[in-house]
């Protein structure tokens, strides 16, 4: 099957403004964990750090910022 033979795909779009390119995922009340070890000389090195997402998470237009968190499922589905 050609390129040209492809069905459209259907993307996701800005019902205000049309934009399709740019989007802004916002998550809300995260909290950051950062494991440290401290150095013989004093400093810190970071290790593994954990991010854990209490509030709701939105999707925005990356143009115009209407909220979008409507279409957050497909983004997500589509995130690869
Ligand atoms: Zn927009």
């Amino acid at each position: 099957m050609s390129m040209k033979d492809r069905p459209a795909v259907s993307l996701l779009s800005c019902p205000a403004c049309g934009n399709n390119e740019d989007f802004i995922e916002v998550a809300e009340n995260v909290i950051i964990t950062t494991h440290y070890v401290q150095n013989p000389d004093g400093s810190f090195t970071p290790g593994e750090d954990n991010s854990q997402i209490l509030g709701p998470v939105r999707l925005i237009c990356g143009e115009c910022e209407e909220d979008l968190t409507a279409f957050h499922h497909r983004f997500t589905e589509m995130l690869f």
